[in-house]
């Protein structure tokens, strides 16, 4: 499975549709202070289904819709589009490339399609479960984040390295099965 695109649209301080290729190897995006580097993974974190505003630096789910700017008026919608290559199948989906568009009004009306198929967020949550990239995977990590890491005690940081290692759902086997 691999990333391949992200298409953003009224999201933050993402204003006009921009699309974002992620090409083989590795993307780098750069920019000065305030550009809207977060708000590029807030955007891939809000299209597979986050419900919490608050770990998208708001406070209700409608300020993530682009808030106007000294020579911009509001919009109305944010929607955001992300496609992955499946053609190993590693997400659980007979489609060999899977978009995923999430869509918000400001009259709080929402949508979430797969391939262009309306669906439910459950069925969004569904199809990234256990991929590594649902919930509270670690593989999105946001700069505060990083500063909890880095400033946790030995024992959590190496909880944290586990999981991301896959080692951390082992050990809850052997100590389930210890117990009983
Ligand atoms: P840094 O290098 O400091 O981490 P960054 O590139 O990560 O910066 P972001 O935090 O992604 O920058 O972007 C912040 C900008 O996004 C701010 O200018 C903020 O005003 C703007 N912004 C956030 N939400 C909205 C919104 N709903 N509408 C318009 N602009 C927004
Ligand atoms: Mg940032």
């Amino acid at each position: 499975m691999k990333l391949k695109s992200l298409e953003i649209s009224g999201f933050k301080s993402f204003a006009d549709f921009t699309k974002i290729e992620f090409l083989p190897g590795m993307t780098g995006i750069v920019g000065p202070n305030g550009s809207g580097k977060s708000n590029i993974s807030e955007a891939i974190r809000w299209v597979l289904g986050e419900q919490s505003a608050k770990s998208l630096r708001g406070n209700k789910m409608p300020e993530v819709i682009f808030a106007g700017s000294a020579d911009r008026k509001p919009l109305n919608r944010a929607q955001v589009r992300i496609t992955f290559d499946n053609s190993d199948h590693y997400l659980n989906s007979d489609f060999s490339e899977l978009t995923v568009t999430r869509k918000l009004f400001r009259t709080g009306e929402s949508e979430y399609l797969i391939n262009e198929q309306s669906c439910r967020l459950k069925d969004v949550l569904e199809l990234f479960m256990d991929s590594g990239l649902g919930g509270d995977s670690f593989s999105i990590i946001s700069q505060g984040r990083v500063e909890s890491i880095f400033n946790s005690k030995p024992e959590d940081r190496r909880v944290i390295i586990e999981e991301v290692a896959g080692v951390f759902k082992y050990k809850k086997h052997k100590q389930k099965a210890e117990r009983e």
